[in-house]
């Protein structure tokens, strides 16, 4: 049986942090194994909140090391930026918009909570993010889509444009389904929603921040807001303390409940647990870290201009059978 093809991007809006590990990249390697996978980076999704293009090179170059570090095998997988097939993706994405009413993209909780963060740019682009995601799933007739918590609504919404698309011009493209085995939202250091790479530097653990640099952020971190003195007893858990949800995640078992236990009674200060957190978060981060610091620019490059090639065989062949379904010739 023909493997089911995986699909997954990442925006290169800054460097890959924890909650970008965990959520989208740890699992690659067994994607690659059990799937027909195409990774990306998503450049265009990035220019809804990012114009930027100093940033734009520098993070594309920066995402592929990551997804390399991370142990993405280019002779296995595809890796390719999403721009450099844009002719097949903005083409499907312009008639997908067709499909997806107005009224869904507006009242998706993903764009209320970007427009509310950059109220000086709601454009266009933002508001049809998903049906831009949807193009980069089904340019490639993805099946399945690893997917972070945050991302489960737009694939639902990906589905509804399957199904209004098929619709109307026949079983063209499979209804892709979430991956969610990993639906993990890794918290902001600061308490205040999930740890993303386009927020405050002191918000979130990147995969490449020195050892330093993580004891000091984490110091810094959004404790327990009730316990104000050490000698008061700690409420260790994930609603009582973002240190403890943090913990929850990257910590073992046995000594989250022994941190657990003496925070209960008084018996360890925030600061000796935080510098445990920044413990277990090191010993995630170094060797990553070092692997990522062994890749250079030009490998990269390479490997990203031999992902465009086999990207746009199989981007070319689905936009040539969409066309033709919804009945648009070439003269
Ligand atoms: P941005 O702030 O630019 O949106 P981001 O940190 O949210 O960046 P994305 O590029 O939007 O990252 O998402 C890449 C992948 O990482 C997606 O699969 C998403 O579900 C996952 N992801 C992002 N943030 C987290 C998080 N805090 N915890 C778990 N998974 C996450
Ligand atoms: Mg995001």
């Amino acid at each position: 049986m023909a493997k089911q093809i995986v699909t997954s991007g990442i925006r290169p809006t800054g460097q890959l942090h924890l909650g970008n590990f965990y959520g989208a990249m740890q699992n690659i390697q067994r994607l690659q194994d059990n799937y027909h996978a195409y990774f990306f980076i998503v450049d265009l999704h990035s220019l809804t909140t990012h114009p930027n293009a100093e940033h734009l090179r520098r993070h594309v170059i920066g995402v592929a090391k990551d997804y390399l570090a991370a142990g993405l095998d280019p002779n296995v997988s595809t890796l390719y930026a999403q721009s450099s097939i844009a002719e097949d993706i903005c083409e499907l994405h312009t008639y997908l918009s067709m499909v997806m009413p107005l009224g869904e993209l507006l009242r998706c909780p993903t764009f209320k909570e970007k427009a509310k963060k950059h109220p000086d740019n709601v454009n266009y682009g933002l508001v049809g993010y998903p049906v831009l995601m949807a193009a980069d799933v089904l340019i490639h007739k993805g099946t399945v889509v690893p997917v972070g918590e945050d991302q489960v609504v737009h694939l639902e919404m990906a589905r509804t444009i399957v199904r209004r698309f098929n619709q109307l011009y026949g079983n063209v493209f499979p209804e892709p389904q979430p991956l969610l085995e990993n639906a993990v939202r890794i918290p902001s250091l600061s308490g205040q929603g999930k740890m993303s790479k386009s927020d405050a530097d002191d918000t979130y653990i990147s995969m490449q921040e020195a050892t330093d640099a993580i004891h000091s952020k984490v110091k810094k971190a959004f404790s327990d807001p009730e316990r104000v003195y050490k000698n008061q007893p700690g409420h260790p858990t994930v609603k009582g303390c973002n240190v403890y949800h943090l913990h929850s995640f990257f910590t073992k078992e046995d000594q989250i409940s022994s941190l657990a236990e003496q925070c209960r009674q008084a018996a360890i200060g925030c600061v000796d647990c935080k510098k445990h957190l920044a413990g277990s978060l090191t010993s995630i981060v170094e060797p990553f870290r070092e692997r990522r610091n062994q890749i250079t620019d030009d490998d990269v490059i390479e490997v990203l201009q031999a992902g465009r090639i086999k990207a746009k065989a199989s981007s070319e062949k689905v936009i040539a059978e969409v066309r033709d379904a919804m009945g648009l010739r070439m003269f």
